[in-house]
């Protein structure tokens, strides 16, 4: 990196570095300015033992939270870099929107601060998008922050570990009966990287978790293919939906 570092001062220059996501001037390329940091939400402690929801004051440590209680998840964690509000929204919507060159290193490095230390044992899988939707959006924006987390962890990047059957439709206002149904059969995964999620231990991205619905369906089919730890890594998680 000691080129591109040489270089920065010629690109702060002639770019001088600007929040991506309200434009205010900011001392370097790469962060938000002190406005927006503050506006995000990180996740505190205590938190349910299974999926990390935060509690209010005075639950004992230790505690489930009451959806793992009413359904134990096949997952093993949610490491959640924010919670979803106004300003993880707009972040997450720029993403989506074209600005994954400024925004998925900035994105990826505060969910890479929730996660355990990862190394070259570990597998990253985005959430996969079907690809008719692929194709009409150029990228998935969960790909994109898989592979910074890989980057910047030293955890291998397993892109296509997961594909998406068949499209489905938005899963937003559908009750959970109706998400299963949806996703039962969409999400499997790839054949040709069987050998590799064997025993693995995976990190599966998303960048916005809702209802858990289809990150469940990763879950199951990494679980499936014979992954033997599946842990969520998101960047902003929607708490009250699954209630
Ligand atoms: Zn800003
Ligand atoms: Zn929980």
């Amino acid at each position: 990196m000691a080129l591109s570092s040489a270089f920065e001062p010629v690109i702060d220059l002639v770019f001088p570095p600007r929040c991506p996501l309200c434009g205010a001037g900011v001392a370097r390329h790469g962060g938000l300015c002190q406005g927006c940091w503050s506006g995000l939400v990180i996740p505190g402690t205590p938190a349910c033992a299974t999926c990390g929801r935060p509690f209010g004051e005075g639950i004992v440590a230790e505690a489930i939270c009451a959806p793992c209680m009413a359904d134990p998840p096949r997952h093993d964690g949610i490491a959640a870099a924010t919670l979803y509000n106004e300003t993880s929204r707009k972040l997450v919507l720029q993403l989506k929107h074209g600005r994954r060159i400024a925004l998925a290193p900035l994105l990826a490095r505060l969910m890479a601060a929730r996660l355990l230390p990862l190394d070259e044992t570990w597998l990253i899988v985005p959430v996969p998008l079907h690809r008719w939707r692929l194709w009409r959006r150029g990228y998935n924006q969960s790909a994109e922050l898989a592979r910074e987390l890989a980057r910047l962890t030293g955890a291998r990047l397993a892109v296509d570990a997961l594909v998406r059957r068949k499209p489905t439709p938005t899963l937003g206002g559908l009750g959970a009966k109706a998400r299963r149904r949806a996703l039962s059969g969409a999400i499997a995964a790839h054949p040709r990287r069987a050998a590799m999620l064997k025993g693995a231990q995976v990190v599966l991205v998303d960048d916005v978790l809702t209802s858990g619905a289809t990150s469940n369906a990763c879950v199951s089919a990494l679980k499936r293919a014979g992954a033997g730890k599946v842990v969520i890594s998101c960047f902003a998680r929607v708490l009250d939906e699954a209630l």
